[in-house]
């Protein structure tokens, strides 16, 4: 039987029974693995540190029917002030709820594995204030998993350097301030709007137009380090959150929890 060691992390866990667990884990170049860990509830087993949502590790793991074991294990980071603090937990949680949704069985994710390190981090050591942290996540990861947006100038008449535009959140496209009627005509028999779901335009002022080309093309360890006039952050917030819920078409409860926290 074949064994493989793999650094992952666990990104959502599940009892089974009295003493085991079900878990969910990123690893690099495998993607999502679904790992049981024997005994991983008692406190004396060697595995335990390692068994927990958030934990990062290196792990010897054997597969047997539809399941990995885990034969070894080797903690690197637990993230250990994210779990003393329920804002940042209920945060954290949200993000992993992301990732495992978007990311594949025996698909090499690894760019999605390290913007989910990097943004663990960033809440654990309080890097930047959480909602920012969250917003440039949630854009950057539909970045990561193909989704996007096409934010460098007017989709209709290609004017760039944009003062002021409106944004199509369902498309992910942008237009500026003399081209901006076609996109309410476009909307006007939008399904969206007939549905009662989010409002799929956003005004984007010129800040937070270069907030989010910046975090669409910066290195992936770099995605956060941008400014952004205080003012203008709940534009950025509600932008960044409406475009990813739109693109993955679904709705978090651990979302609503985190967000009832603030
Ligand atoms: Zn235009």
């Amino acid at each position: 039987m074949t064994e493989i060691k793999k650094n992952g992390l666990v990104i959502q866990e599940r009892d089974i029974g009295e003493n085991d667990k079900l878990l969910t884990i990123l690893t690099e170049r495998y993607g999502k693995l679904y790992v049981v860990s024997k005994g991983a509830k008692s406190v004396r087993n060697r595995h335990m540190a390692a068994s927990q949502l958030f934990s990062y590790a290196t792990y010897g793991l054997r597969k047997k029917g539809n399941y990995y074991y885990i034969t070894d294990s080797d903690l690197i980071e637990n993230y250990y002030p994210i779990r003393n603090d329920i804002t940042k937990l209920a945060l954290a949680s949200f993000i992993c709820d992301i990732v495992n949704d978007i990311a594949q069985e025996g698909n090499n994710e690894d760019a999605i594995l390290k913007l989910t390190l990097n943004t663990l981090f960033a809440i654990s050591e309080n890097i930047k204030p959480l909602e920012i942290i969250r917003a440039s996540f949630e854009l950057r990861i539909a970045v990561e998993s193909g989704f996007s947006p096409n934010f460098d100038s007017c989709i209709s008449c290609g004017q760039a350097n944009l003062k002021s535009s409106y944004f199509d959140i369902v498309n992910g496209v942008l237009y500026c301030e003399k081209c901006k009627n076609e996109l309410f005509f476009a909307n006007a028999e939008n399904e969206f709007s007939q549905r009662g779901l989010s409002k799929p335009i956003a005004i984007i002022p010129e800040g937070v137009y270069m907030a989010i080309n910046y975090i669409i093309s910066s290195k992936p360890e770099r995605f956060l380090s941008f400014n952004l006039d205080e003012s203008q952050w709940h534009i950025f917030f509600d932008t960044c959150e409406r475009f990813l819920l739109n693109q993955l078409e679904r709705n978090f409860y651990t979302l609503e929890f985190y967000k009832s926290l603030l």
